[in-house]
């Protein structure tokens, strides 16, 4: 009989849904499907799978609300916060079929006049797409999109804490493909609970070319580790430590407003989260008074699991024992459900656990400077580098902002950055290639060159 495991919904604590528990036999068979079917799928024209994937956008965005209920209870996530994740998830299927009819190559003498190059695109092959439980579809949809457009078949490995949505998904994908006769093989899934064993028989096998990874910075630490004995191309998106940071200039209304899109989606869990509020100290006070208005005033929902909660609490109650001051918040409620109440933190001690590590949840720790570069040396002092935010109406602040935070993505004046048409990713300890825009297809695609007379 086939072993299963169970899915929780995080505002009851109770068993959402019960799911296959894949072992070997299941991953080893669907990379086999992927290798048979790749090819076919690579040759196809551009336009055939930018139609395919067209028609997935249709789909997935037709079926909101059905996909979005799964979000809401499987991650706990507000409903709205859910149906706003599909159309998301959604438009990376909308925006890599535009891209799958643009592949970029170029044509040319060579400059010692002796022949012509052309250098043009191919996909790379089989790719496992691992994922995290914060965005059941978005995170795969940023993988699973590109991979399709670039001529790539693809296994997802969705997280155990939410399968269904993308159980769902690729269901959808399924449909789609029979209408153009697909086989489903050219996208499969994995639910499974065994996820070291999987990557580490899946990546050892020549037949995989690619492995994308959405997760924490160690599990990404071993798979890049693991990758190395084949070469594997690999794409890290890691975690984060965002700050946010509030000039002497700013408009408060409009900080506060970004502050919580910054700090409150998905109840915190967010790799782009602002971890970190560093405010001029002219403002912090009116600052902190707002925000905590308007956190108290936001509908939060329960974070993904006990084990999650409590590891949030420590931190809250580590940098209280250190010194911290807390303004609201800081009590894990009584009652069912994995709740963490919306939480600030001021006088917080420099070397706190709370400011260096990602926390994960609705908690924002407040820290203040003087002079601008100072707050900035401030927000680079992490081995991290996803995401920052700066906010600033004084034209030189905000692109000193601009210019100095150290971060793959910068929003400036914006708490919301979030795009499919613009590249997602980090440096430093937030791992390396991009999700989203022209950058994110080259994620999927070899150069190869090629010499003409
Ligand atoms: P996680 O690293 O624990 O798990 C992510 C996925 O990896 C899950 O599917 C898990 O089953 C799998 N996994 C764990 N160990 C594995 C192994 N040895 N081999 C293969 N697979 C393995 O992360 P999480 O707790 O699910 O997600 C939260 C983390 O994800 C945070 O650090 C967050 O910042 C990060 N994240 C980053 C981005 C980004 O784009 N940079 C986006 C969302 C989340």
């Amino acid at each position: 009989m086939t072993s299963t495991f169970d899915v929780l919904n995080p505002r009851t604590g109770a068993v959402y849904a019960t799911v296959d528990n894949h072992t070997s036999d299941d991953w080893m068979a669907a990379l086999s499907e992927a290798d048979q079917h790749g090819s076919a799928w690579a040759a196809l024209s551009p336009r055939t799978r930018s139609v395919i994937l067209s028609e997935i956008f249709l789909e997935l965005t037709e079926r909101t609300e059905e996909i979005a209920d799964i979000i809401h209870a499987e991650s706990g996530k507000p409903i709205a916060e859910a149906q706003g994740e599909v159309a998301y998830g959604a438009e990376y299927f909308r925006w890599f079929a535009e891209e799958a009819v643009r592949l970029p190559g170029r044509f040319g003498q060579a400059p010692s006049g002796g022949g012509h190059i052309a250098v043009t695109r191919i996909p790379v092959g089989p790719v496992l797409a691992i994922t995290p439980w914060n965005f059941p579809i978005a995170m795969a949809a940023r993988k699973i999109a590109p991979a399709l457009a670039a001529g790539c078949p693809v296994i997802v490995k969705p997280a155990s804490e939410t399968p269904m949505t993308m159980v769902k998904v690729v269901q959808i994908i399924h449909e789609v493909f029979a209408r153009h006769d697909i086989p489903a093989g050219v996208v499969s899934i994995i639910t499974t609970t065994h996820d070291a064993e999987l990557s580490a028989e899946l990546m050892a096998d020549p037949r995989l070319a690619k492995i994308t990874f959405t997760g924490s910075t160690n599990v990404g630490r071993i798979l890049v580790r693991q990758s190395a004995d084949r070469l594997l191309r690999t794409s890290m998106e890691l975690g984060g430590n965002a700050a946010f940071v509030v000039d002497q200039h700013a408009d408060l209304n409009q900080v506060v407003a970004g502050a919580i899109a910054a700090k409150l989606r998905n109840a915190g869990q967010v790799c782009i989260a602002a971890n970190r509020f560093i405010v001029h100290e002219s403002r912090a006070t009116e600052f902190v008074e707002l925000l905590a208005k308007a956190m108290q005033a936001t509908d939060i929902g329960p974070v993904i699991s006990a084990r999650q909660r409590d590891r949030i609490a420590q931190l809250v109650d580590a940098a209280v024992t250190e010194g911290a001051d807390l303004v609201i918040g800081g009590t894990v409620p009584e009652g069912e459900g994995f709740y963490y109440p919306a939480t600030i933190l001021t006088n917080i001690p420099a070397e706190a656990r709370i400011l260096h590590e990602e926390i994960f949840g609705p908690v924002a720790t407040i820290t203040t400077f003087t002079e601008l570069a100072d707050g900035v040396a401030l927000a680079n002092s992490t081995e991290f580098g996803l995401a920052a935010y700066g906010f600033s109406t004084d034209t030189d602040a905000a692109h000193y902002l601009a210019t100095n935070l150290r971060a793959g993505m910068v929003g400036i004046n914006r708490g919301a950055i979030s795009d499919p048409a613009a590249p997602f990713g980090g440096i430093g300890q937030s791992g390396f290639g991009r999700e989203g825009g022209t950058e994110g297809i080259e994620e999927y695609l070899a150069v190869k060159y090629i010499a003409l007379p």
